[in-house]
């Protein structure tokens, strides 16, 4: 039984899967929330950063190599477990940015035992790093189809691009929110490609 109850964020797109693990792991004192993709996953550790994340690797939309990697950059504090049934044994798959690997549908004990081990107190110092206020600064792209400016903006939280209209009237620094994970951004129009 851990000592605290530490919160964990249970990622996984199979409904199923999701249940069970929930109910494990709340019977063993954790206080578990759960995500069913790596883009409500990301929204729901802005919400809250979870001590502990249990990623499934092999989502749609976003997987968990992109997902965890993304947290391993943005919350270093996050421990992280990767699980799937892709993989055989202990080893983590190659590429993974995560602390331990669990094979999915194998002895519970093993995950359990393995999220006591990677959360002992004093093996995550909880160094919750700022959000840069800065803003992203931005080229023009030229007209879409219908003649409008357009700019592309990447997402510094969860790295995807998107297209955004530009309003010529607007203001130099502006504020969006990202198409796909919903974080705000921050972002400035690079003057000398709006005069060209
Ligand atoms: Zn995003």
């Amino acid at each position: 039984m851990p000592s605290l109850k530490a919160n964990l964020l249970v990622v996984d797109d199979e409904a199923p899967v999701r249940m069970c693990l929930l109910g494990i792991l709340v019977e063993s004192g954790y206080a578990v929330r759960t995500a069913s993709d790596g883009f409500s996953a990301l929204a729901a550790i802005r919400q809250r950063i979870p001590d502990l994340i249990l990623s499934d690797l092999n989502m749609p939309g976003m997987s968990g190599f992109e997902l965890l990697s993304v947290v391993r950059r943005r919350f270093p504090s996050i421990r992280v477990v990767a699980m799937s049934s892709g993989f055989r044994g202990l080893d983590l798959p190659r590429g993974v940015a995560a602390d331990a690997f669990y094979e999915k549908a194998t002895h519970p004990s093993s995950l359990l035992r393995m999220l006591e081990d990677i959360s002992r107190p004093g093996q995550s110092p909880l160094l919750h790093r700022p959000r840069s206020s800065a803003p992203i600064w931005i080229p023009t792209n030229g007209h879409n189809a219908r003649g409008d400016s357009f700019i592309t903006i990447s997402c510094p939280e969860c790295l995807r691009a998107f297209p955004q209209l530009l309003d010529q009237s607007a203001p130099t620094t502006l504020e969006t929110t990202c198409a796909w994970c919903h974080s705000p951004i921050n972002y400035a129009i690079v003057q000398s490609a709006l005069a060209a």
